[in-house]
């Protein structure tokens, strides 16, 4: 049997500095509670949450319709029917248009934009102009 001359393993300086020194039990807690928050935005991201009727306010322009000749806004991809002049409206930020009461359920179980998945609180265009 050949024995091959073993190389010396990089030594590794691991240097575990406990990041807290003081107070045990409450580093403990807030390792626990960073956990929690860990594991809240793991399940957040696999299940979409809704969004809350003041986030869809304040993240939606709420109108009412009135066809616009430049735009192919002229369907609720939700419901899939046409609007219909002055029915109630939400616009999302990334310029997408529902009807309200689609639009409005659908955000209270997800608030992702429909077509385009954007999330109503980020404001990637903030001085679009609607
Ligand atoms: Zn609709
Ligand atoms: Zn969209």
């Amino acid at each position: 049997m050949h024995h091959y001359l073993q190389s010396h393993p990089p030594h590794l300086h691991i240097s575990i500095q406990p990041s807290v020194m003081a107070g045990g039990s409450l580093a403990a807690a807030q390792v626990a509670a960073m956990v929690r928050a860990a594991e809240a935005g793991a399940e957040a991201r696999r299940a979409a949450r809704g969004a809350s009727r003041a986030v869809i306010e304040r993240n939606t322009l709420r109108h009412a319709y009135a066809p616009a000749p430049h735009r192919a806004d002229d369907k609720c991809t939700i419901c899939l029917s046409v609007f219909e002049l002055a029915s109630d409206c939400r616009r999302l930020p990334c310029m997408h248009l529902f009807h309200m009461e689609c639009v409005d359920q659908w955000l209270s179980t997800n608030k992702h934009c429909p077509i385009c998945r954007v999330d109503i609180e980020t404001h990637l265009n903030k001085d679009a102009t609607f």
